[in-house]
């Protein structure tokens, strides 16, 4: 049986694929709050011409739209590759929950940089179901060489 990790990973992992067919860099994210997603999203940075549409970018404002107020506090984000600085700050504002990625980035992570630009309250869990989001990074970037 799945647990409930896996099970937001794997509805982040389909948007990273809607990412992919759109050929996007495919990264995928999703906003659960009280158990229910809230927000669904993929980078489209390519599509809006936008070097900030990340995944998670995109999925905050929704959640955020979503819920009326620009505090997450009582969210969790699921994204399949770890979080840009970027990303990580502007969770950090939201004040986010609980972040959980998959892939690590070795390259652009925000680990690398300043894991305290999140919010001190935030736990994070890295490494869920890391192998199939990290395939889908290396099948794209394979297919683009
Ligand atoms: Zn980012």
């Amino acid at each position: 049986m799945e647990n409930t990790e896996e099970k937001y990973m794997r509805a982040a992992l389909g948007q990273a694929a809607l990412a992919y067919e759109d050929d996007e860099v495919p990264v995928g994210a999703v906003i659960v709050c009280n158990g229910r997603i809230i927000a669904r999203a993929y980078n489209m940075t390519e599509r809006l011409k936008d070097p900030t549409a990340h995944a998670e970018m995109q999925a905050i404002t929704m959640a955020t739209e979503h819920l009326g107020g620009k505090y997450l506090t009582e969210c969790e984000l699921y994204v399949t590759v770890e979080p840009c600085p970027m990303c990580a700050a502007a969770l950090g504002w939201a004040q986010i929950r609980k972040v959980v990625y998959g892939a690590p980035d070795p390259k652009k992570g925000f680990t690398l940089y300043s894991p305290s630009l999140l919010h001190p309250k935030t736990s994070v869990v890295s490494g869920v179901l890391a192998e199939e989001c990290a395939r889908l990074m290396s099948d794209f970037f394979k297919g683009k060489r």
